[in-house]
């Protein structure tokens, strides 16, 4: 990240703290529902792992290769206490057994999560769902319905590696019974929503129509600050979010009260992203992110986040390797050190937050080597040679 970029991301974050989020959303403080009262985990596990699994299935070797029971052997040896577990990803293919979604066609009568969730019981594991919206390639390429629309038009998002879905189509509904399904079929302590912000200013049918119904006027499509009417606009975006956000955890906890939090390092995003303070004070039981600009936007990030979530500790998440598109180079133990330090740079008190480490996949589904002490990595990758496996990410 470069020092503009860091600018515009302070601003970013500085002006939503100004601002009194019930001013903006139009709504009384206090007014909704607030999430029932969480399980007491949070507080009990500090040192967790995600390990990214945006796999897809268009070849028969994707995924094939995976040992939940090592995998999950591997992750307790390495002295984590909780494992955040991939249940659907970017590809928008469901991870486990479900009547709703598209399951991973690797799974062949498997259940890739339901595995996960029985070792990480046997090995006294804490256990959280990673779930995906909006950036979704499979929603995107079967529902043309579902798409997210730019005023560029469609092609724009061609473009890219993935395909948006936009939570003013039915694509909300089918999101909200996923993790219905989920939250009802497995056992595990909390849920992480994961992408859940505009890809950018949509134009679909059912944004128009939606706004055409709400303001009784059409959407504007010039950006100016200037005009009333577009932060109008900008302001029912932010609201839409919020309510999708809203609705997603009253969802889940109408299934299980288990913690929910919404991705909300995106808060921090410019106003593009959409992302409302209030998602992350009144739809999250804690308030969490990951992060790779280095230690002032860490610094930022977990003092806001401090001050942000209704229960503590919040949750600070950054990689264990270079970032997310290397995930062979692991960080200088040093450089590690100084992503800690910046959880916890406030007086000893207030040190309320905990790390994530998310190194990536194998795409065969073997991994993450070499993002665990080197030792039991060496020991690892000499056990799966014996075998015939290929231990490098491929
Ligand atoms: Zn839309």
């Amino acid at each position: 990240m470069n020092r503009r970029t860091f600018h515009k991301l302070l601003s970013a974050g500085l002006a939503g703290l100004k601002t009194r989020p019930e001013a903006w959303l139009g709504e009384k403080p206090g007014a909704e529902a607030r999430p029932a009262q969480p399980t007491r985990w949070p507080g009990e596990v500090y040192r967790r792992l995600l390990i990214d699994t945006h796999v897809p299935d268009w070849n028969p070797i994707l995924l094939s290769r995976f040992d939940a029971e090592d995998y999950v052997s591997t992750i307790a040896r390495a002295g984590f206490q909780c494992l955040m577990q991939y249940a659907i990803s970017c590809a928008g293919l469901c991870l486990w057994r479900t009547k709703i979604g598209q399951m991973h066609r690797g799974m062949r009568g498997r259940d890739y999560f339901g595995e996960v969730m029985e070792q990480c019981k046997r090995r006294g594991l804490h256990t959280v769902a990673y779930f995906h919206v909006v950036w979704d390639n499979h929603g995107f390429e079967e529902h043309a319905d579902w798409r997210f629309q730019p005023e560029e038009g469609e092609d724009e998002v061609l473009k890219g590696r993935y395909g948006y879905t936009c939570i003013n189509s039915p694509v909300r509904d089918y999101y909200l019974a996923l993790a219905q399904e989920l939250v009802s079929n497995y056992d595990f302590e909390g849920i992480f929503n994961d992408m859940i912000i505009w890809p950018g200013v949509c134009y679909c049918p059912h944004c128009v129509t939606r706004y055409r119904s709400e303001y009784h006027t059409e959407p504007p499509r010039i950006v100016d600050w200037n005009d009333p009417e577009w932060r109008r606009f900008q302001a029912a975006r932010q609201r839409w979010l919020f309510e999708f956000a809203d609705a997603f955890t009253k969802t889940v906890k109408k299934a299980r009260p288990i913690t929910v939090e919404h991705q909300f390092a995106t808060v921090f995003s410019d106003w593009m992203a959409g992302v409302p303070l209030e998602m992350g004070t009144k739809t999250c039981d804690f308030v969490g992110g990951d992060f790779y600009g280095g230690p002032a936007q860490f610094s930022l990030a977990c003092k806001a986040f401090n001050g942000l979530s209704r229960i503590r500790p919040f949750e600070f998440m950054t990689s264990r390797t270079n970032d997310l598109t290397d995930f062979v180079t692991i960080k200088p133990v040093d450089e590690l050190r100084l992503a800690a330090h910046h959880r916890c740079d406030q007086p000893r008190r207030h040190d309320q937050s905990r790390r994530v480490r998310v190194p990536a996949r194998n795409q065969r589904g073997t991994g993450p080597l070499r993002a665990f002490p080197r030792r039991q990595a060496a020991r690892r990758r000499r056990g799966l040679l014996r075998q015939g496996i290929d231990v490098q990410p491929g």
